[in-house]
Protein backbone atom coordinates (compact mmCIF):
# COMPACT_ATOMS: atom_id res chain seq x y z
CA UNK A 1 0.00 0.00 0.00
CA UNK A 2 1.07 3.18 -0.63
CA UNK A 3 1.13 5.24 2.68
CA UNK A 4 2.23 8.82 2.95
CA UNK A 5 4.47 8.13 4.89
CA UNK A 6 5.54 4.52 6.87
CA UNK A 7 3.74 3.89 9.90
CA UNK A 8 5.04 2.96 13.15
CA UNK A 9 5.54 -0.29 13.84
CA UNK A 10 2.63 -2.02 16.56
CA UNK A 11 2.83 -1.83 19.72
CA UNK A 12 4.08 -4.63 21.48
CA UNK A 13 4.88 -6.66 24.91
CA UNK A 14 7.17 -9.79 24.88
CA UNK A 15 6.20 -13.42 25.42
CA UNK A 16 7.38 -15.11 28.03
CA UNK A 17 10.32 -17.88 27.57
CA UNK A 18 9.91 -16.93 23.81
CA UNK A 19 11.44 -14.57 21.27
CA UNK A 20 7.81 -13.86 20.40
CA UNK A 21 6.26 -10.75 20.98
CA UNK A 22 2.20 -9.65 21.31
CA UNK A 23 1.03 -7.48 18.71
CA UNK A 24 -1.15 -4.65 20.89
CA UNK A 25 -4.50 -4.11 18.94
CA UNK A 26 -6.25 -2.08 22.01
CA UNK A 27 -6.15 -1.37 25.64
CA UNK A 28 -9.49 -2.19 27.63
CA UNK A 29 -9.85 -1.28 31.15
CA UNK A 30 -12.65 -1.90 34.13
CA UNK A 31 -12.79 0.30 36.78
CA UNK A 32 -13.67 -0.31 40.08
CA UNK A 33 -13.63 -4.07 39.75
CA UNK A 34 -11.98 -4.49 43.74
CA UNK A 35 -14.75 -3.48 46.83
CA UNK A 36 -11.95 -2.37 48.67
CA UNK A 37 -10.52 0.00 46.02
CA UNK A 38 -14.51 1.13 44.93
CA UNK A 39 -14.36 1.71 49.08
CA UNK A 40 -11.00 3.68 49.19
CA UNK A 41 -12.66 5.85 45.86
CA UNK A 42 -15.48 6.98 47.94
CA UNK A 43 -17.58 4.84 45.14
CA UNK A 44 -20.44 2.47 45.90
CA UNK A 45 -19.53 -1.14 46.07
CA UNK A 46 -21.79 -2.77 43.64
CA UNK A 47 -21.75 -5.05 40.69
CA UNK A 48 -24.30 -2.91 39.05
CA UNK A 49 -22.81 -1.83 35.13
CA UNK A 50 -19.35 -2.25 34.44
CA UNK A 51 -17.17 0.65 33.90
CA UNK A 52 -14.85 0.70 31.44
CA UNK A 53 -12.14 2.82 29.66
CA UNK A 54 -9.39 2.61 26.96
CA UNK A 55 -5.79 3.61 26.50
CA UNK A 56 -4.36 3.79 23.26
CA UNK A 57 -1.98 0.61 22.28
CA UNK A 58 1.17 2.80 22.16
CA UNK A 59 0.42 3.22 25.56
CA UNK A 60 2.40 0.55 26.51
CA UNK A 61 5.61 0.33 28.23
CA UNK A 62 7.69 -2.70 28.37
CA UNK A 63 9.39 -4.27 31.93
CA UNK A 64 12.53 -2.65 32.99
CA UNK A 65 11.59 0.72 31.09
CA UNK A 66 11.86 3.96 32.84
CA UNK A 67 9.60 6.24 31.81
CA UNK A 68 9.48 10.28 31.85
CA UNK A 69 7.05 12.18 34.50
CA UNK A 70 3.95 12.30 32.80
CA UNK A 71 3.24 16.48 32.02
CA UNK A 72 0.34 17.72 33.86
CA UNK A 73 -0.19 16.08 36.67
CA UNK A 74 0.73 16.54 40.23
CA UNK A 75 -0.72 13.26 41.45
CA UNK A 76 0.18 10.60 39.17
CA UNK A 77 -1.16 7.09 41.31
CA UNK A 78 -0.67 3.41 40.65
CA UNK A 79 -3.17 1.09 39.95
CA UNK A 80 -1.37 -2.65 40.02
CA UNK A 81 -3.97 -4.74 37.63
CA UNK A 82 -3.82 -8.39 36.02
CA UNK A 83 -3.59 -8.36 32.68
CA UNK A 84 -5.84 -10.46 30.03
CA UNK A 85 -4.34 -10.95 26.18
CA UNK A 86 -6.51 -12.07 23.92
CA UNK A 87 -5.58 -14.32 20.23
CA UNK A 88 -8.88 -13.93 19.18
CA UNK A 89 -12.29 -12.52 19.95
CA UNK A 90 -15.86 -11.64 18.53
CA UNK A 91 -18.76 -9.90 19.53
CA UNK A 92 -21.22 -11.02 21.68
CA UNK A 93 -19.16 -13.89 23.20
CA UNK A 94 -20.96 -16.28 26.07
CA UNK A 95 -19.09 -16.15 29.21
CA UNK A 96 -19.01 -19.80 28.91
CA UNK A 97 -16.35 -19.28 26.03
CA UNK A 98 -14.63 -16.55 27.27
CA UNK A 99 -11.11 -17.79 28.47
CA UNK A 100 -10.81 -19.69 24.93
CA UNK A 101 -10.11 -16.43 23.71
CA UNK A 102 -7.39 -15.60 26.24
CA UNK A 103 -3.70 -16.49 24.84
CA UNK A 104 -1.89 -15.39 28.06
CA UNK A 105 -1.76 -13.40 31.29
CA UNK A 106 0.20 -10.49 32.58
CA UNK A 107 0.64 -8.06 35.66
CA UNK A 108 0.08 -4.19 34.47
CA UNK A 109 0.19 -0.85 36.25
CA UNK A 110 -2.30 1.55 35.00
CA UNK A 111 -1.21 4.89 35.87
CA UNK A 112 -3.85 7.60 36.42
CA UNK A 113 -3.50 11.42 36.94
CA UNK A 114 -5.88 11.42 39.77
CA UNK A 115 -6.41 15.15 40.38
CA UNK A 116 -7.59 15.21 36.19
CA UNK A 117 -9.66 12.23 37.10
CA UNK A 118 -11.33 13.67 40.24
CA UNK A 119 -11.95 17.30 37.84
CA UNK A 120 -13.28 15.01 34.88
CA UNK A 121 -15.48 13.24 37.50
CA UNK A 122 -16.61 16.49 39.20
CA UNK A 123 -17.81 17.93 35.50
CA UNK A 124 -18.82 14.76 34.32
CA UNK A 125 -16.72 14.79 31.61
CA UNK A 126 -14.74 11.65 29.51
CA UNK A 127 -11.46 10.26 31.82
CA UNK A 128 -9.27 10.24 28.21
CA UNK A 129 -6.86 12.88 29.75
CA UNK A 130 -6.62 11.62 32.94
CA UNK A 131 -6.33 7.44 32.21
CA UNK A 132 -5.10 7.73 28.53
CA UNK A 133 -1.80 9.43 28.26
CA UNK A 134 1.27 8.80 27.04
CA UNK A 135 3.46 5.66 28.73
CA UNK A 136 -0.06 5.35 31.07
CA UNK A 137 -0.08 1.49 30.90
CA UNK A 138 3.45 -0.42 32.10
CA UNK A 139 3.05 -3.96 30.86
CA UNK A 140 5.08 -7.45 32.03
CA UNK A 141 5.89 -10.03 29.51
CA UNK A 142 2.82 -12.39 28.99
CA UNK A 143 3.02 -15.81 30.13
CA UNK A 144 0.93 -18.48 27.70
CA UNK A 145 -2.42 -19.81 29.39
CA UNK A 146 -1.13 -23.10 27.47
CA UNK A 147 1.89 -23.17 29.77
CA UNK A 148 0.00 -21.81 32.90
CA UNK A 149 -3.74 -22.45 32.43
CA UNK A 150 -6.67 -19.85 33.62
CA UNK A 151 -6.08 -18.77 37.02
CA UNK A 152 -8.55 -18.36 39.57
CA UNK A 153 -6.62 -17.21 42.63
CA UNK A 154 -3.54 -15.66 42.46
CA UNK A 155 -1.67 -12.89 44.56
CA UNK A 156 -2.04 -9.55 43.23
CA UNK A 157 1.01 -6.82 44.30
CA UNK A 158 2.81 -3.82 44.08
CA UNK A 159 6.05 -2.87 45.44
CA UNK A 160 6.90 0.83 45.28
CA UNK A 161 10.78 1.40 46.65
CA UNK A 162 10.70 -1.50 48.28
CA UNK A 163 8.08 -0.56 50.13
CA UNK A 164 4.69 -2.82 49.70
CA UNK A 165 1.77 -0.39 48.67
CA UNK A 166 -1.22 -2.93 47.28
CA UNK A 167 -1.69 -6.37 47.55
CA UNK A 168 -4.95 -8.15 47.14
CA UNK A 169 -5.79 -11.91 45.43
CA UNK A 170 -7.30 -11.81 41.85
CA UNK A 171 -10.24 -13.75 43.48
CA UNK A 172 -11.67 -10.61 44.71
CA UNK A 173 -12.48 -9.32 41.40
CA UNK A 174 -16.01 -7.74 41.07
CA UNK A 175 -16.23 -9.42 37.54
CA UNK A 176 -14.29 -12.43 36.98
CA UNK A 177 -11.83 -12.52 33.93
CA UNK A 178 -14.97 -14.53 31.58
CA UNK A 179 -17.58 -11.86 32.87
CA UNK A 180 -15.50 -8.89 32.04
CA UNK A 181 -14.32 -10.81 27.93
CA UNK A 182 -18.41 -11.29 27.69
CA UNK A 183 -19.35 -7.60 29.12
CA UNK A 184 -16.98 -6.23 26.62
CA UNK A 185 -17.88 -8.16 23.80
CA UNK A 186 -21.09 -6.53 23.86
CA UNK A 187 -20.11 -3.20 23.48
CA UNK A 188 -16.65 -3.56 20.73
CA UNK A 189 -15.85 -6.44 18.43
CA UNK A 190 -13.08 -7.94 20.61
CA UNK A 191 -9.83 -9.15 18.68
CA UNK A 192 -6.84 -10.18 18.59
CA UNK A 193 -4.40 -8.48 20.03
CA UNK A 194 -6.25 -6.74 22.75
CA UNK A 195 -4.87 -6.61 26.33
CA UNK A 196 -7.88 -6.07 29.12
CA UNK A 197 -6.73 -4.08 32.40
CA UNK A 198 -9.20 -6.06 35.22
CA UNK A 199 -9.09 -3.48 37.97
CA UNK A 200 -7.43 -2.76 40.70
CA UNK A 201 -7.36 -3.11 44.84
CA UNK A 202 -6.94 -0.91 47.50
CA UNK A 203 -3.93 0.64 48.38
CA UNK A 204 -3.34 3.30 44.96
CA UNK A 205 -1.44 6.09 45.59
CA UNK A 206 1.38 8.69 44.70
CA UNK A 207 4.36 8.31 42.46
CA UNK A 208 7.12 10.61 42.89
CA UNK A 209 9.96 10.87 40.44
CA UNK A 210 12.71 8.79 40.89
CA UNK A 211 10.07 5.76 41.68
CA UNK A 212 10.67 2.27 41.31
CA UNK A 213 7.98 -0.09 41.15
CA UNK A 214 8.05 -3.85 41.42
CA UNK A 215 4.60 -5.44 40.49
CA UNK A 216 4.13 -9.25 41.17
CA UNK A 217 1.25 -11.51 40.21
CA UNK A 218 2.79 -14.96 41.91
CA UNK A 219 3.26 -17.80 39.97
CA UNK A 220 2.75 -15.70 36.77
CA UNK A 221 4.52 -12.79 35.70
CA UNK A 222 6.79 -9.72 37.30
CA UNK A 223 7.10 -6.25 36.36
CA UNK A 224 9.67 -3.74 37.02
CA UNK A 225 9.98 -0.15 36.11
CA UNK A 226 11.09 3.85 37.07
CA UNK A 227 9.99 6.99 36.70
CA UNK A 228 12.72 9.55 35.64
MN1 LIG B 1 -7.47 0.77 36.94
Amino acid sequence: MNFTFTPPAPASVAIAGSDEFFPVHRIYCIGRNYADHAKEMGMPVERGTPLFFCKPADAVVVDGATIPFPSATNDLHHEVEMVVALHSGGTHIAEEDARKHVFAYGVGIDLTRRDLQAAAKAKGNPWDVAKAFDNSAPTSALRRASEIGHPDHASLSLEVNGEQRQHSDIDQMLFSVPQIIAELSKLFELKAGDLIFTGTPAGVAALKPGDAWHARLAGIAELRGRLA
